[in-house]
């Protein structure tokens, strides 16, 4: 899921300086698990909101805000309190932004800021783990991501820097490579050790982010 949180309050604030109306978009996938933009966070919000003097017209929380069509819908259905707003803040990750401001020539402010694909470890507790290079070489390193969590990023196996199943870069992280090994000499098969990844192709890498999956 995509990880975000939530833009400082001042942030927000400086966003709407001048406006007096506000239409609110939440949105009920990633941003609700975050924590940064489900509906206690939009009635958090609006209760601010109401507080500095900005007017909430109305609000919506998307089932997926990413998704175009159900943005579009969602929008449409509260078109009279959507209209009555001078714009529309949005507590989606960018995606969300995007589909909302696709979706209305009002003008759209972002209030999150999405930070990475991340995998949940519990509620609250985000780790990436992915970072969508568009080149997975998960099949050959036991399922485990040196391009993310290896601090150099390398494809073939460790820096010298290691240090007692530690990584060089940070102490406290156990290293990429060192993971990797103990795990395919428990699946009892080389992998990557008896093959050598070529460097990989960064022109399918997620910048400048074209990638349209059909
Ligand atoms: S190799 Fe690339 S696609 Fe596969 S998990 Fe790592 S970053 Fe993601
Ligand atoms: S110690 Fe391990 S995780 Fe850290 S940079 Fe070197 S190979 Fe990568």
């Amino acid at each position: 899921m995509i990880i975000s949180e939530q833009k400082s309050r001042e942030e927000i604030l400086k966003a709407l300086e001048g406006k007096e109306k506000v239409f609110l978009v939440g949105c009920a996938a990633c941003a609700t698990v975050c924590k940064a933009g489900g509906e206690e966070e939009v009635f958090q919000l609006q209760e601010w909101l109401s507080e500095v003097r900005i007017e909430v017209t109305g609000s919506v929380i998307i089932d997926e805000a990413c998704h175009l069509l159900r943005a579009a819908r969602d929008l449409r259905h509260h078109r009279l309190a959507v209209d009555e707003a001078e714009v529309l803040l949005v507590l989606a990750c960018g995606a969300g932004v995007q589909s909302i401001s696709g979706s209305s020539d009002k003008r759209v402010i972002g209030g999150l800021n999405s930070l990475f694909l991340g995998n949940v470890r519990r509620f609250g507790q985000f780790e990436e783990r992915c970072s969508l290079c568009g080149e997975c070489i998960l099949n050959e390193t036991a399922g485990i991501c040196p391009v993310t969590t290896c601090a150099k990023g390398l494809l073939n196996g460790p820096c010298g820097g290691m240090e007692e199943g530690r990584c060089e870069a940070d102490r406290e992280m156990d290293c990429a490579w060192q993971r990797i090994y103990e795990r395919l000499k428990k699946q009892g098969r080389p992998g990557v050790f008896k093959k050598t990844v070529a460097p990989k192709d960064w022109s399918r890498h997620r910048r400048p982010g074209r990638h349209k999956l059909r």
